[in-house]
């Protein structure tokens, strides 16, 4: 089973949760402040890092803009 990561925004409370197949859609709520403004959060090896994609113009072979 996933374990998704939350975030508060309400307290910034970063809590995991096991989510079930059919409790995946359910609504969370936070641990700490039961608000439920929180946010699913992926765990990647950059902390902080909130680009969802991946950097152009880092490489030659992938340039910015690129079609
Ligand atoms: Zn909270």
């Amino acid at each position: 089973m996933p374990i998704f990561e939350y975030r508060c925004e309400a307290c910034g409370k970063v809590f995991d949760v096991l989510v079930k197949s059919s409790e995946r859609n359910q609504e969370q709520r936070c641990p700490q402040c039961q608000s439920a403004k929180v946010k699913k959060v992926f765990s990647t090896f950059g902390v902080g890092s909130s680009s969802p994609s991946k950097p152009c113009g880092s490489s030659s072979t992938t340039p910015c803009g690129g079609g």
